[in-house]
């Protein structure tokens, strides 16, 4: 696929439709630059444009980062091997709409180890041990399922009585590991309606790299956040570079973003819409990665470790991952927010802290580079995942409707039952997609004299966007 690079995919005609203007208003005039405004290049803004464009509609896809991917992306640079930085697991391969797409050659796909393992103090959990676990985490699944059939409550309200000293790490591993919050904020529906998740892969170029080789040959514009966003006749979307017009539009920026007014809204927001962003808020999860020389761990490739914990601040382990010696601590749910607030050094302080708990001394003497995201920092995302709150499950059905006449919200938090994943974001991108397409058929086109352009306004600065 060709390169990625700052400020690429700048296609001509999409360029020329970006014109510096004061502000935003919602436009009145007939003529559209483009049939749809796709806002953000994640999976749902990729597998949208791809869709849009496969139909031969004039798109515009702008993103606020000097990349594409989103929450999906590969960091080649930071550890000479790729680093999911975002997602990293393929859910369930067989049907996952990205790893269906992937290219023949340049991209390898391979299934992810079917077991876990445990440490209980410093030496792994015994096969008997393990099974009590297990066990466990499917008794608690059941429960929420049975709670989930009653009424839509708190995941934490559903574990069943009977979980032992298992109790904080199953907590953890339905809830901070799987979901990015705590069991109390999730809500037992919500969690029921995501199917369990038996069979995983992995990308060994990096799943980001996977879905930016999705994007080949489709024009984006990077480095263009869409501050304002106006909804009359047609479409009005202003960025820094200028105002685009658009017959209908997608937006698939994360639920936090939707919610935090970064975007301004005219009319506002339907109050359904900004209800149900609120009740999708993102949970926490965050990759603290450390580049161990020697495999000091003694880890197979790609081994994933639970703590046998007492409390809150655990963690889990993917190791080695695709056979390098790059280690992921993932720390998630509300112990993962609090540590990431308080900045890089301290999550890979925690991170040595906590592996020398579990294998003993040498640990910190192995590690040769150290690094780690910090998504809920990062204004263009604030969070990781979203997660119903309880009583607000159905808020991924209101988010999945038009938002007004023309405009979609799309992305993980839209999907009914793939939420959280990068499967669900591609498959909701490309459902805004077809609605947009359907909306584009059943309008009428302009007619010949109304397709001249507006005359200028008095004052108005017009120019192109420098490149
Ligand atoms: C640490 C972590 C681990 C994860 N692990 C997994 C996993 O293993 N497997 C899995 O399937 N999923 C995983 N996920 C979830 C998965 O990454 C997301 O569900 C998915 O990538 C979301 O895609 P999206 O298109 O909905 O949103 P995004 O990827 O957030 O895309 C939205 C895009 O909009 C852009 N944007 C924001 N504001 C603006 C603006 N004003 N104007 C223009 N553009 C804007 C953003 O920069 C972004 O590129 C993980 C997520 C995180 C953070």
């Amino acid at each position: 696929m060709p390169r990625l690079s700052r400020r690429t995919f700048v296609a001509a005609s999409a360029a020329a439709a970006l014109v510096a203007r004061p502000a935003v208003a919602a436009p009145a005039a007939t003529v559209a630059e483009f049939d749809v405004a796709i806002i953000g290049a994640g999976a749902a803004g990729i597998a949208a444009a791809r869709r849009v464009a496969a139909a031969g509609r004039r798109y515009v896809l702008i993103e606020a980062a000097g990349q594409i991917g989103g929450r999906c992306v590969t960091d080649t640079r930071s550890f000479g091997v790729p680093f999911d930085r975002g997602a990293h697991w393929i859910h369930f391969p067989g049907s996952n709409p990205v790893a269906r797409l992937a290219p023949r050659s340049g991209i390898e796909i391979y299934p992810a180890p079917q077991s876990q393992k445990v440490r209980i103090g410093l030496r792994n959990a015994r096969e008997g041990e393990l099974e009590d676990f297990l066990s466990a985490q499917v008794r608690a699944t059941r429960a929420i399922a049975d709670a989930a059939r009653k009424g839509d409550t708190s995941c934490a309200q559903a574990l069943p009585n009977d979980l032992g000293d298992w109790r904080p790490t199953v907590a953890f591993v339905l809830g901070p590991f799987m979901c990015g919050k705590d069991l109390a904020q999730i809500s037992t529906a919500d969690f029921a309606r995501a199917p369990e998740r038996r069979a995983d892969a992995f990308c060994r170029q990096g799943f980001g790299a996977l879905l930016a080789s999705l994007a080949g040959g489709l024009s984006v514009q990077l480095d263009t956040p869409a501050s304002a966003i106006a909804v009359g006749r047609g479409i009005a979307v202003e960025t820094p570079k200028g105002t685009i017009s658009a017959r209908t539009a997608i937006i698939t920026v994360s639920t936090n973003v939707m919610a935090s007014g970064r975007i301004r809204f005219t009319p506002n927001l339907p109050r359904r819409v900004a209800d149900a962003c609120n009740n999708l808020s993102l949970g926490s999860y965050d990759h603290i990665a450390l580049e161990l020389s020697g495999n000091p761990l003694d880890l197979d490739s790609d081994d994933l470790v639970f703590e046998k914990s007492s409390n809150t601040h655990t963690a889990a382990i993917l190791a080695n991952t695709s056979g390098s010696q790059l280690c992921l601590i993932e720390v998630a749910g509300s112990f993962g927010r609090e540590l990431s607030g308080e900045g890089e050094a301290a999550m890979v302080d925690f991170a040595a802290d906590w592996l020398t708990k579990l294998y003993g001394g040498e640990i910190r003497k192995a590690v040769s580079r150290a690094g780690a995201t910090q998504w809920n920092a990062d204004a263009r995302f604030l969070g990781a995942m979203s997660a119903a709150a309880p009583g607000g499950e159905a808020a991924r059905r209101v988010l999945s409707e038009p938002i007004y006449e023309a405009v979609w919200y799309a992305g993980e938090a839209a999907h009914d039952t793939l939420w959280g994943t990068v499967g669900g974001a591609w498959e909701s991108g490309e459902r805004a997609a077809a609605a947009a397409l359907r909306r584009l058929a059943g309008m009428r086109e302009p007619a010949p004299e109304e397709k001249r352009p507006p005359r200028r306004r008095q004052g108005a600065h017009h120019r192109r966007v420098p490149r």
